[in-house]
């Protein structure tokens, strides 16, 4: 038998085929690949704005403390150091308007990992079997349509407009969902409550409310849970800070909350945390057990020194100050750029990283479209298609939309990129 014939195909899982990272890579590839091209598209922080000498220092006095300073080199639990996860719960409580105690929230309710994205993947890991759906927003974080798909559920939209998911359309997706007998199958309602990725919307105090109420009211046959990701909570740059949707389930039972470091501090730490309903702890905690044993010990350390010593919440303050500018930027260049070119509209963030960008319908944004080639290759500047952000099939999804960042570039970078965008557009 020659070795050609003993060598037998790689038969991958499911789980393997099902898992799309794809976009990404495809984006990052032509970021590589093109290091001249100004990036609208990366959703990175801005690199000027990281915390080297906070870090050093924390890290310095953590690894002083002589005995408990090796311990932080050693492994931690799995869920995360009680130190860090008592110091998160106090930071979650403060943006809560709350005392600790007065939250209710047993601190194994509050699970620490890496960066929000893992939290993400674990919930979608516990509640989603093969065929289940989630309902998203439309667009939403299109990261977390690929995490939907790798545990292979999918995504459905429900109609969405600058406050956020309508309720009412909410609704009526859950009652045609229960009309062709996949009403049952609905586990999850996933919200960015705070400047969506990508659309930069907030969803409206009161339909908060209302879609806790339509989850429970229609949680018949089993709990349909409310999966609300606040990354971009702390990102704001004008404006108070609704009531979380967490807040609007008192019993704690059906919301499960998330929100992370990478934004405000800094995403190479890679920290973030969840509160899951009690039920949900233990198949959270084993998963990520399963997965890593806990994360990184040190890390979670020094997010917890930095709260403590109040020096994260100044350094959050200058990163805002710093968005605030580029926001304006954006703002501004897209005003002056794309004023004179009939049917584009955006809407203006009070925070977060993104403009949303609207263009005509007839327009195509996709990777294989003529503008992301003259963008990229003649304009030299990139973008993320609006099209990977939607759920539901690929042919009905919109391609007249962009996602563009203001995260990594300076704002006389920013104004350089709108132009050259609007130099594409118009050259279509
Ligand atoms: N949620 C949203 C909406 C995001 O935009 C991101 C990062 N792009 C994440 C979660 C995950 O970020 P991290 O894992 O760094 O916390």
């Amino acid at each position: 038998m020659t070795s050609a014939e003993m060598s037998a195909s790689v038969q991958l899982a499911d789980r393997a085929l099902w898992a799309k990272g794809g976009a990404i890579s495809y984006l990052m590839q032509q970021g590589i690949e093109n290091p001249q091209c100004l990036s609208l598209a990366a959703g990175f922080v801005d690199a000027s704005t990281l915390p080297v000498d906070l870090v050093r220092n924390a890290t310095d006095r953590l690894l002083a403390e002589n005995i408990r300073g090796r311990a932080f080199l050693q492994y931690g639990t799995t869920g995360g150091a009680e130190r860090a996860r008592r110091a998160v719960l106090e930071h979650f409580a403060t943006q809560e308007g709350k005392a600790v105690a007065d939250l209710g929230v047993d601190l194994s309710r509050v699970i620490l990992t890496n960066g929000s994205q893992q939290f993400l993947s674990l919930v979608a890991q516990v509640l989603l079997n093969p065929g289940d759906i989630c309902l998203v927003a439309a667009p939403t974080y299109f990261v977390f349509l690929g995490t939907i798909a790798g545990v292979g559920a999918k995504a459905i939209t429900v109609e969405t407009d600058t406050n956020g998911m309508r309720p009412d359309a909410l609704d009526a997706k859950l009652d045609e969902l229960d009309a062709v007998g996949l009403g049952d199958r609905v586990k999850l309602i996933y919200l960015v409550s705070n400047f969506e990725n990508p659309s930069g919307y907030v969803l409206a105090a009161e339909r908060r409310e209302r879609i806790v109420e339509i989850a429970k009211r229609r949680s018949t046959s089993h709990r349909i849970h409310v999966l609300e990701d606040s990354a971009y909570r702390e990102l704001r740059y004008e404006g108070d800070d609704p009531p979380s949707v967490w807040g609007c389930d008192p019993d704690g039972e059906h919301v499960i909350y998330t929100q992370t470091f990478s934004k405000s501090f800094s995403p190479g730490l890679r920290v973030g945390f969840g509160i899951a309903p009690t039920e949900l702890v233990a198949p959270i905690a084993s998963r990520k057990g399963n997965e890593d044993f806990g994360s990184a010990h040190l890390n979670q350390h020094i997010i917890a020194s930095v709260l403590a010593d109040g020096s994260y919440y100044e350094h959050v303050n200058e990163v805002c100050e710093s968005y605030r500018r580029k926001r304006d930027a954006m703002v501004a260049a897209a005003r002056e750029y794309f004023s004179d070119i009939d049917g584009v509209s955006w809407v203006e963030p009070r925070g977060g990283l993104y403009v949303w960008m609207t263009l005509p319908e007839h327009f195509d944004t996709s990777f294989d479209s003529r503008l992301f080639e003259i963008a990229t290759q003649k304009e030299l500047v990139m973008y993320v298609p609006g099209e990977l952000c939607y759920g539901g099939e690929p042919a009905e999804r919109p391609r007249n939309h962009m996602r563009l960042s203001y995260g990594v570039l300076s704002p006389d970078e920013i104004t350089e990129g709108i132009r050259r965008l609007a130099n594409a557009i118009r050259s279509l």
